[in-house]
C-alpha cells in the first residue's frame, strides 16, 4: 500500500489497509518483533518499572518547567556559537530553513531522519526550490524513493518487503537488483557516500537536546546521523520545542529506556552529542549550527492538565508495536506523519483543524496496552477518551453513532432493559453465530466482525448461573437431613477437640 491520501476519509483508509494482506502481516511481523526484543532488554535490566518511573518523573519535571529549560538551552547553545530559530507553525520553519538555504546558496541537502522534518514537510518545499534532497536513513531513502511518508516512527518501510525494496532501488541504479540485503544496502551506502560528501546542508532533528550545555542528542543504527552532521559545512536541526532534558544525567536515564523500548537494544549503535559549530580544535563538523525549534501546536497542550502529558513523548515507537489496532493496519491509516496511539492523539491535538482529524481518536481499542508499553508511562489511552469526549461536545460523531449511544445508554441503564436486551440478542445471534462466534453477513454487524472475531452471547450469563447457584445453597441450608447430619458431625468433632484440649 502506497501513501493513502489523507483527505480520503478514515474509514477509507483503514479499509485499504485491512484488505492488504501483505501489509498486515509485514506490519504484524515486524511489530511482534520489536515486542520481544523489547520485552527480553527490559527483562534483563531487572527493574524496567522503577526506570520508567525514573523517566516519567524527568519528562513532567521538564515539561513542567519547560520555558526555563528552554531558555537555558538557548542561551548555550548561542554561548557554544550556534544560532537559534523560533517557529511557532510548520510554515515558519520552513521559511526559516529556506532562508539559510538562500544564503548558504545551497543545491544539495543530506537529511538524517527527523519525524518533525516530516510534520513540516520541508523535502517537499526543498525539491519546489529545485534544491536536492537526500534521506539518509535506510528506511528513510527507500519511501523517498517510493514517496511516501514513513509507516511507522522508527521503522519507516515496515510496510515494504526485500522484493519491492529491490524494485525500487533497481531504479536509483539503472539495473536490476537481486532481492539480497547485503547487497541492496551496499548499494545504498555506496549511493549515500557520494550525497554526503558533496552536500551544501545537512539537515537532522533530535532526540534530546540537554539543557545545561546546549548539546544535541542524536541516536542511530546507521551512522548516517553523524555523516549529516559532520560532513556539509553548514547543519540544521530541527526540533520540537518539548525534546529538552535538563541535564546529562538525565539522558543516562533517557538512554536507558529510549533504545530498549524502540528496537529491544541495550544501546543504539551510535550516539552522538552536538555542542555548537566546529572549533578550531575539533577534526570535523560543521561550519555553522542553526538550531530551528518549533512549536506547531504543541504550546497549546502546556497547562492543559488532560493532554499536556503527550509532550513527554520520547518518539520510541513502543505503543505502536503494543497497539491491536496499528498492528493490524500500519501507519499510512492514520493520514498524518505520526500513528498508532501516539498518532491518534498527537494528530488531531496538534492539527489546527480539529474536526477534520477528531475522528483518528477512534482507531484504538481502549486496552490499555499503549499505556503498559510507554518507557516514560504517557496514559495514551485516557487521552483517546478525553478526544472521543471533544468530539461529541463539538457535535462532529456521525448521527448513527450518537443514536446508536444514546440506545445504549438507555438499555444500560436499567437493569430490565439490559436484561431483555440480552434475552433479544440472543435470539437474533441465532442467525449469524456458528460455533461460539458471529460471523455476519450483512447488517450493521457485517464490517465488525469481517477482520475480528466477535464472541457469540453465552447461553447463559452470569447474571443467572449466579443466582441459580444461590437457589441451590440455599436448597442445601433448609433440607432438613442434611441439616441434622451436619449438626451432628460438628458436636463429634467439637466433642473431639474439647478431649484432646483435656
Ligand atoms: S507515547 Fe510512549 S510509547 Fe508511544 S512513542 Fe511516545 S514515548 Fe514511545
Amino acid at each position: 500500500m502506497g501513501n493513502l491520501e489523507p483527505n480520503s476519509p478514515l474509514k477509507e483508509r483503514i479499509s485499504l489497509a485491512l484488505n492488504n494482506e501483505f501489509l498486515r502481516n509485514a506490519v504484524k511481523f515486524t511489530t511482534e518483533r520489536l515486542r520481544k526484543g523489547k520485552q527480553t532488554a527490559t527483562d534483563e535490566l531487572g527493574n524496567w518499572e522503577e526506570w520508567r518511573s525514573y523517566g516519567q518523573a524527568i519528562r513532567m519535571h521538564t515539561i513542567a518547567h519547560l520555558d526555563y529549560y528552554l531558555s537555558q538551552f538557548v542561551n548555550n547553545v548561542r554561548a557554544a556559537g550556534g544560532f537559534v530559530h523560533f517557529a511557532s507553525t510548520a510554515r515558519e520553519a520552513v521559511e526559516i530553513a529556506m532562508k539559510i538555504m538562500e544564503a548558504k546558496q545551497a543545491k544539495s541537502v543530506v537529511k538524517s531522519k527527523s519525524m518533525v522534518s516530516e510534520e513540516v514537510h520541508i523535502n517537499q518545499a526543498l525539491e519546489e526550490k529545485g534544491i536536492e534532497v537526500v534521506e539518509t536513513d535506510l528506511g528513510e531513502y527507500i519511501i523517498q524513493l517510493a514517496g511516501e511518508t514513513p509507516s511507522h516512527i522508527i521503522i519507516p518501510a515496515i510496510h515494504k518487503n526485500k522484493k519491492q525494496i529491490a524494485e525500487l532501488l533497481s531504479q536509483v541504479a539503472g539495473e536490476p537488483l537481486p532481492a539480497d540485503t547485503a547487497i541492496l544496502a551496499g548499494f545504498v551506502r555506496s549511493k549515500l557516500r557520494e550525497k554526503f560528501l558533496s552536500a551544501d546542508i545537512g539537515i537532522t532533528g533530535c532526540n534530546f537536546a540537554i539543557a545545561e550545555s546546549g548539546s544535541i542528542v542524536l541516536f542511530s543504527n546507521e551512522g548516517n546521523a553523524r555523516m549529516v552532521s559532520t560532513l556539509p559545512k553548514t547543519q540544521i536541526t530541527m526540533m520540537g520545542m518539548e525534546r529538552i532534558i535538563p541535564t546529562w544525567e538525565d539522558l543516562e536515564v533517557m538512554a536507558t529506556l529510549l533504545p530498549r523500548a524502540a528496537t529491544g537494544q541495550k544501546l543504539t549503535v551510535y550516539m552522538s552529542a552536538i555542542t555548537g559549530p566546529k572549533r578550531s580544535e575539533d577534526g570535523d563538523g560543521p561550519e555553522e549550527l542553526h538550531i530551528i525549534i518549533i512549536d506547531n501546536g504543541r504550546s497549546n497542550q502546556l497547562g492543559d492538565p488532560e493532554f499536556q502529558e503527550v509532550l513527554n513523548c520520547i518518539r520510541c515507537g513502543a505503543c505502536l508495536n503494543a497497539c491491536p489496532v496499528y498492528r493490524h493496519v500500519g501507519g499510512h491509516a492514520y493520514g498524518w506523519v505520526y500513528s498508532g496511539p501516539i498518532g491518534a492523539v498527537l494528530t488531531p491535538v496538534l492539527q489546527a483543524e480539529k474536526e477534520k482529524w477528531g475522528e483518528v481518536a477512534n482507531a484504538s481499542s481502549l486496552c490499555g496496552a499503549c499505556y503498559e508499553a510507554c518507557p516514560v508511562k504517557i496514559p495514551l489511552h485516557d487521552m483517546l477518551v478525553y478526544l472521543r469526549r471533544r468530539n461529541v461536545e463539538q457535535g462532529t460523531t456521525k448521527k448513527r453513532e450518537q443514536w446508536g449511544m444514546k440506545v445504549f445508554q438507555k438499555v444500560a441503564s436499567s437493569h430490565k432493559r439490559y436484561r431483555l436486551a440480552i434475552k433479544a440478542g440472543r435470539i437474533g445471534q441465532k442467525f449469524v453465530a456458528r460455533k461460539g462466534e458471529i460471523k455476519a453477513k450483512i447488517g450493521p454487524l457485517k464490517k465488525w466482525t469481517a477482520h475480528r472475531t466477535a464472541p457469540a452471547l453465552a447461553p447463559r450469563s452470569f447474571r443467572e448461573m449466579w443466582q441459580d447457584l444461590q437457589q441451590q445453597q440455599t436448597q442445601i441450608e433448609l433440607d432438613p437431613t442434611i441439616q441434622k447430619r451436619m449438626e451432628e458431625m460438628l458436636k463429634k468433632r467439637g466433642d473431639q477437640h474439647e478431649s484432646e484440649q483435656k
